[in-house]
């Protein structure tokens, strides 16, 4: 039998949810591919929590003291489970506490004839963070390898509908080999939403031993499978 792995972990003074593992990308640089754990913690589920399992994490981890910000941020893309992201950012939001949606922008191709955004605005959702990862959609075909076709189109889409609703925005890019990072900030800017590039990590048995800027020794810089926070 698969141990659970963990629904809420710590990092960067913020609280980050599991809650699929899941995705409709196949992320050439994805850190799934070379461990289970971040910060200490596998991220592994042998079987996805309901609403009631995520906040009852949360509150747990609340236990060990406050946190910036609760974000949906594990291994797999959290709007593949939006009934469960709506249900959790309400209930934060009514305790006033900050959330985040670490997403590759999939949701609408995810939940057809789905509303996202504003449903996710509705919920109460502060910001996203939304993995651009390349300038041009051949680029992100190669690198994000989607399940969807027009999948980069989409992306940008989620990214200018979640600015026009508000939610603070931010695109990020991995630094891939080939990748456009200037072009990537470029579209940004012209969305209004801020861009952050994102250090390449390669797997542990080569130099360094990040991904996306996500942490895998408790010591390291926080980062994200989505190539996100
Ligand atoms: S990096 Fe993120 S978007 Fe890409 S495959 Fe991994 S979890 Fe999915």
């Amino acid at each position: 039998m698969i141990e659970q792995g963990k629904i809420a972990y710590r990092g960067k003074g913020n609280i980050y949810l599991n809650i699929t593992n899941r995705c409709s990308c196949g992320c050439a640089f994805c850190l799934r591919a070379f461990t289970d754990d971040v910060y200490g913690a596998s991220l592994r589920l042998a079987a996805e929590p309901e609403a009631e399992d995520v906040t009852r994490a949360i509150d747990l981890e609340f236990l060990d003291g406050p946190a910036g910000e609760v974000v949906f941020c594990g291994f797999g893309e959290p709007t593949m489970r939006l009934d469960v992201v709506l249900a959790v950012t309400e209930w934060l939001t009514l305790r006033r506490i900050r959330t985040r949606l670490d997403t590759n922008g999939h949701a609408r191709l995810l939940n057809p004839g789905v509303d996202v955004v504003s449903v996710l605005a509705e919920a109460g959702l502060d910001a996203a963070t939304v993995s651009l990862n390349a300038a041009d959609p051949e680029h992100y075909d190669l690198i994000c390898r989607p399940t969807f076709s027009k999948a980069h189109r989409a992306v940008i889409r989620f990214a200018e509908e979640c600015v026009c609703h508000g939610i603070e925005t931010t695109l990020t890019a991995v630094d891939y080999p080939g990748t456009d990072l200037a072009g990537c900030a470029a579209i940004a800017a012209k969305l209004g939403a801020a861009f952050r590039a994102r250090p390449l990590v390669p797997p542990p048995d080569a130099p360094g031993d990040e991904t996306h800027g996500r942490v895998i020794a408790a010591s390291r810089p926080a980062g994200d499978p989505n190539g996100a926070p």
